[in-house]
């Protein structure tokens, strides 16, 4: 079990100025960024290749007053989008982290563009839930496979070096709660210790640890855990051991669409564009347009802990620019139908139910109005036939409280100051996602990784640097 050691001082064999734990999406941007302000920095990643919940993700970053969206004629600027993320968080974030992330966006993309020559583009045919403008920037594939391999390339290209097969298990601590360094395990069993002048930790939230999500996400504890498995809470047991401020540990992304039994992101366009959830009764049970994240315990509430995603081909369309799509109808997970009564019969959900329901939202999307749920529908996400169905549960993606930090990812104390010498961001760090999956605005989770982990690298080197 991850700990600390105190200690007044230590002789370490090897010791660099900077450390950073875990290379995901957090852990590389600050290293790319702590590299750039002139900091000698190491990366510790446990796997063998770094892959993360990065890797696992549709690598969707949102930011507010870039050029892509300039090209595309779309207003948006940080106020609006720091306005947004206040909101779904029902006004529980930090609001100093809050504006460091949607300030700080903008500028991150488009380094990681021009810089770093990552081809970001606007997603520009379907918005997300909670944001007033179009905001989310991909790469070609949207995935987050591209994004780890092209942020792992730049890391290699700025000669940055990244210790893989290193566990970080052991954090050696002054009493005053400077970080002197860590041990790590091998997996051949040997162990080493490493000094620093300065950690980062980037080794994201406790999603791999099914006793602490039963402990602090009891709605989740049973739930299908669709992130990466070596983020098992090493940020929050240090965190706890030194007396840092942990933070709404309550909070995590879920999603509502997982199909199964293929264990495949469905992408939220499908119900962004005029697509419905019904359960096996043929029946919608709430507003899908909330959010996808906390789709996922509604969903789970259903019986069977499944429902149905329903929409048509053009909607379709939209979301075949997401490779999981078209890896789910490979799979044989989308299925298509030229009627509604036939898709009920298919799906084995009581045609009657199903077939009111849908003529019901149909008839709304008509007249542009707002459903039982609240849900605002619009004549232009009309469906015509042909028809499509997927299968889909609920899974937690990954948690988003953990460390409370400043705006530069230093982390603090449980009285509000800082440590000298530790830094967190992305899922080590608490989000800024409130305390509950509701709170969850879509791209969360890589908008703290990349942009409060550039901010972190960057403050960590200058202040090694004096
Ligand atoms: C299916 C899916 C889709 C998603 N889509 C999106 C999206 O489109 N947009 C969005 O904003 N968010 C999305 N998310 C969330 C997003 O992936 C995460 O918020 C983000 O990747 C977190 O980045 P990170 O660097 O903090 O963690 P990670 O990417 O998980 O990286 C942490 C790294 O630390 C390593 N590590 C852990 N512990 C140790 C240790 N003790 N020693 C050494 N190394 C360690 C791990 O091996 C890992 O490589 C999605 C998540 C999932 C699961």
């Amino acid at each position: 079990m991850s700990n600390v050691a105190f200690s007044k001082g230590e002789d370490f064999a090897t010791k660099v100025p900077l450390l950073i734990i875990g290379a995901g999406a957090a852990g590389l941007c600050a290293a790319l960024a702590a590299k750039e302000a002139g900091g000698d920095v190491v990366v510790l990643e446990r796997d063998a290749s770094p892959t993360g919940s990065t890797g696992l993700s549709a690598g969707l970053i949102p930011a507010a007053g870039t050029k892509f969206q300039r090209v595309k004629g779309i207003s948006d600027n940080p106020q609006m989008f720091a306005a947004d993320i206040a909101r779904k968080a029902n006004g529980e974030a930090d609001p100093a982290v809050v504006n460091a992330v949607a300030v700080g966006a903008a500028p991150l993309v488009e380094w990681l563009a021009e810089r770093h020559r990552l081809p970001f583009e606007v997603v520009d045919n379907f918005n997300y839930p909670g944001h007033s403008a179009m905001r989310m920037h991909g790469l070609p594939s949207r995935t987050g496979r591209e994004l780890i391999d092209r942020l792992r390339n730049a890391v290699e290209q700025n000669e940055i070096v990244i210790l893989t097969h290193s566990a970080a298990e052991l954090l050696i601590v002054n009493p005053d709660g400077r970080i002197l360094g860590i041990e790590i395990a091998r997996p051949d069993g040997t162990r080493e210790r490493i000094g620093c002048d300065a950690l980062i930790l980037a080794c994201s939230g406790f999603g791999g640890n099914p006793d602490l999500v039963r402990r602090y996400i009891p709605e989740m504890g049973s739930a299908l855990y669709f992130g990466h498995p070596g983020n098992r809470g090493h940020a929050v047991m240090w965190g706890s051991a030194l007396g840092a401020q942990l933070a709404h540990l309550g909070a995590y992304q879920g999603h509502g669409s997982l199909a199964t039994p293929h264990n495949i992101l469905i992408t939220w366009a499908v119900i962004m564009e005029g697509g419905i959830q019904v359960n096996c009764d043929g029946r919608r049970f709430c507003d899908e347009t909330c959010g996808y994240s906390e789709q996922a315990a509604e969903v789970l509430r259903q019986p069977g802990g499944f429902v149905w995603d329903i929409f048509d081909a053009r909607i379709a369309g939209v979301a075949r620019q997401f490779e999981d799509f078209r890896e789910a109808e490979d799979a044989g997970a989308v299925l298509g139908f030229d009627t509604v009564e036939d898709m009920a019969q298919m799906i084995h959900v009581p045609v009657a139910n199903f077939v009111e329901e849908w003529r019901e939202v149909e008839k709304l999307k008509l007249i542009g109005s707002r459903d039982r749920y609240g849900r605002q529908l619009r004549a232009e996400q009309s469906c015509k036939p042909p028809y499509h169905a997927v299968k889909v549960t609920g899974a937690l993606f990954h948690t988003q409280g953990g460390l409370a930090v400043d705006a530069c990812g230093r982390v603090k104390r449980k009285d509000g100051t800082v440590f000298p010498n530790l830094f967190a961001a992305g899922g080590a760090a608490a989000g800024v996602s409130g305390s509950i999956a509701r709170g969850y605005l879509s791209g969360n989770g890589l908008l703290t990784a990349t942009v409060l982990g550039g901010l972190a690298g960057r403050a960590a080197a200058e202040q090694l640097l004096g």
